[in-house]
């Protein structure tokens, strides 16, 4: 079985929202999948500090 690289993702992870999930790359995804929405790791800079983590926003954002 695989160790967890959570230190590891951490150093990689663009999410600038405390949060407890961070580098937790498993627990993030399946917190946002359930909300409809993608981690902070799809966005840009910019976008990622908007917090809006929506797959509608995703898309638009993709559009420009
Ligand atoms: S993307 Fe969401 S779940 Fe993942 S670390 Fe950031 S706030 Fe937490």
């Amino acid at each position: 079985m695989k160790v967890c690289t959570a230190t590891e993702n951490a150093k990689n992870c663009n999410c600038t929202y405390p949060c407890s999930k961070k580098g937790i790359c498993c627990e993030c995804i399946s917190y946002h999948r359930r909300s409809g929405e993608l981690p902070a790791c799809y966005f840009s800079p910019e976008e990622e500090r908007s917090y809006d983590r929506s797959v509608s926003f995703y898309i638009q954002s993709r559009k420009k």
